[in-house]
């Protein structure tokens, strides 16, 4: 895969792993994480993590007392009671304490089918929780500047949204790579994205792909 070689080399993978959370940490930093800027997020998972003395303790504290705790993360008011509910839900599911490290034995497409019957779990979340974690599964997340980055190469079409776009995408990697791998491709198109394709004004003169991209043929020849 060309464009996963170009833009590997052209950020520096393989890329260190940013998270050694286990699996059920990971979904829920997730959860916060949802339209938060990172710091916000981190901030609010780490006031979480020092105010409760586990899971299950966030699960069965009033939740006013879980609100005030991811204060730093927007809209807590919603997302306190939906981090319970999840949490109620993953016990009752395993029929015991909250712990999702069982998610390991599955095949990935069980595990996110598992996941993604959470309340509030999509195909990004159940992917990064599989991935992220110290799980490491082969589990591809798609954001937004890496399905931009994938429209614009036409490696999907443009009308494809984030959630098709995750099966399409993972359908196009190659079967035997490992978390490693699958994590530099994501990381590698969301670099991209942040640096070089950007939403408005993409930089396309200076890009490693711009040969395999239609999109970017079509700006520098002025048909855009
Ligand atoms: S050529 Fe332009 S549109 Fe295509 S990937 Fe590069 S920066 Fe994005």
């Amino acid at each position: 895969m060309l464009v996963h070689e170009r833009l590997c080399a052209e950020y520096g993978a393989p890329f260190r792993f940013f998270s050694v959370k286990d699996p059920l940490s990971e979904l829920i930093s997730a959860l916060l994480s949802h339209r938060t800027r990172n710091q916000d997020s981190h901030r609010a998972y780490q006031q979480l993590r020092a105010h409760f003395s586990s899971w299950d303790a966030v699960r069965d504290a009033p939740t006013a007392e879980v609100q005030e705790a991811i204060s730093a993360c927007t809209w807590p008011e919603q997302k306190a009671p939906r981090i319970q509910h999840v949490l109620r839900e993953v016990s009752q599911r395993c029929g015991g304490p909250c712990d999702l490290a069982f998610l390991a034995e599955m095949p990935i497409p069980e595990a996110r089918a598992w996941l993604e019957q959470l309340p509030g779990v999509g195909p990004k979340t159940s992917a990064a929780t599989l991935l992220f974690s110290s799980l490491r599964l082969p589990a591809m997340p798609v954001d937004s500047h890496h399905h931009r980055v994938a429209q614009r190469l036409a490696l999907i079409g443009p009308k494809v949204d984030e959630k098709l776009a995750h099966k399409l995408l993972a359908e196009l990697l190659p079967p035997a790579w490992d978390a490693q791998q699958v994590y530099d491709h994501h990381e590698a198109l969301m670099f991209h994205g942040q640096k070089c394709c950007y939403f408005h004004t993409p930089a396309c003169g200076r890009c490693v792909v711009l040969n395999l991209c239609p999109f970017g043929q079509a700006q520098v020849t002025g048909d855009r």
